[in-house]
């Protein structure tokens, strides 16, 4: 068997049409866009034109994009850049318990620097609800940070009414849309989001650079200091060939979003369905319907998740899981713990998300190896009557 690559949530492979894309802008084409010479300028029409394809998926204007390193700095730059900019306005951020660390531990710094910040609850199933959103704004809300599709359950947020609830409170509505553009169709307008963070590795582009949207006239300090690129929003010389990746990648991704979604959402369903057929105590984690089409989590009882992820992998099975191990307890990560998994009874948890590659004859091989990895691990289980198996 060969090897099947199941974790597209963690990172997907660089489509061979970017890479395609990028390679001029590593050899003959290296100008800084900076420069006035003929050379900064070529690179510079690169950028604009990648910009400008980007933003008219997005529904932005050219001039509402920042590119940065990725999510994590865009996630980093939103909600510092928010808060420090309205600290006269207030202090107080609202959030989620499931988000991405990018955002949460971010507000863990707010909160060392004098904000306060509310973590709001999900429901079983992974979900926001807007009237707590609603409830949780204050005089003193600067800004309310909810990630459109959270990265380890797959469960969309209702973001364009919690966009509306914001909107009309006059708080800033920022959105970290790492798992969804590209994936999902959307603009920033039908969001209802001042602020949105994209990661292009997320969706068959080159790591190591993303965007900021930032609706004209939000107020937000730069954090980025130094050459004023990004008309002062992010200084550092442009990352040139990442840029026009990453604008190949958003142009391919909306193109062939629609069509990609539906297969992925088969494709999903048949492995779903194909477990509950063939395995016992196991559960589905995030929403039944409102997930994203490459998504499928399960916990699975009797078993640890890194158990599972070693076992598939010498399997040629590339998966992930959202539990920690270390030695004799399996915490789970802290989106499981919003959902209320804990460690009764004993069981892990299997991130299996799919992608461009996935065909169906891959779901089949996971139908027929993951039933007997879970069996054999089961049978060293201490509650199966096995050893320790962490
Ligand atoms: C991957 C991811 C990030 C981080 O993006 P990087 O580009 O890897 O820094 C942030 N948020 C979510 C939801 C993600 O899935």
């Amino acid at each position: 068997m060969g090897q099947i690559y199941l974790d597209y949530a963690s990172t997907t492979p660089t489509d061979s049409r970017v890479v395609e894309a990028m390679l001029p802008y590593f050899g003959d084409i290296f100008g800084n866009p900076a420069s006035i010479h003929a050379f900064g300028q070529e690179a510079l029409a690169a950028v604009e034109g990648a910009r400008a394809g980007i933003a008219s998926v997005l529904g932005a204007d050219p001039a509402e994009i920042v590119f940065t390193s990725g999510g994590t700095e865009s996630d980093n730059f939103a909600l510092k850049g928010v808060a420090y900019a309205n600290r006269a306005r207030g202090n107080h951020i609202v959030t989620t318990a499931i988000e991405h660390h990018a955002v949460l531990e971010t507000c863990r710094v707010l909160e060392c620097e004098g904000f306060a910040v509310t973590y709001l609850p999900v429901d079983r199933e992974g979900m926001v609800d807007p009237a707590a959103v609603a409830a949780a704004i204050t005089d003193r809300t600067v800004l309310v940070s909810v990630m459109h599709a959270n990265n380890e359950i797959g469960t969309i947020q209702p973001i364009a009414e919690i966009g509306r609830i914001a909107r009309q409170r006059e708080v800033l509505f920022h959105t970290d849309a790492v798992q969804t553009f590209g994936h999902l169709p959307f603009t920033v307008g039908e969001l209802g989001c001042d602020l949105l963070s994209v990661s292009a590795h997320k969706l068959y582009g080159p790591k190591g650079v993303g965007l900021l949207y930032i609706r004209k006239g939000t107020r937000i300090c730069p954090q980025m200091n130094g050459g004023e690129q990004e008309k002062g929003r992010r200084s550092s010389t442009l990352n040139v060939p990442g840029i026009v990746g990453f604008g190949k990648a958003a142009e391919l991704a909306a193109a062939e979003l629609g069509a990609e979604a539906a297969r992925l959402t088969a494709l999903r369903d048949r492995l779903i369905g194909g477990l509950f057929a063939r395995l016992a105590g196991v559960r589905l984690n995030g929403h039944p319907t409102r997930r994203l089409p490459n998504n499928v989590n399960l916990s699975v009882e009797g078993v640890d998740g890194e158990g599972m992820v070693l076992s598939l992998d010498m399997l040629g099975i590339a998966a992930a899981t959202g539990s920690a191990c270390s030695s004799s307890s399996v915490e789970p990560s802290h989106v499981l713990a919003a959902i209320g998994l804990g460690q009764d009874p004993p069981q892990g948890s299997l991130r299996l998300s799919l992608g461009r590659q996935t065909t169906e004859a891959d779901i089949d091989a996971v139908l027929e190896t993951l039933p007997e990895v879970v069996g054999r691990l089961r049978a060293l289980a201490p509650r199966y009557g096995g050893e320790e198996a962490c």
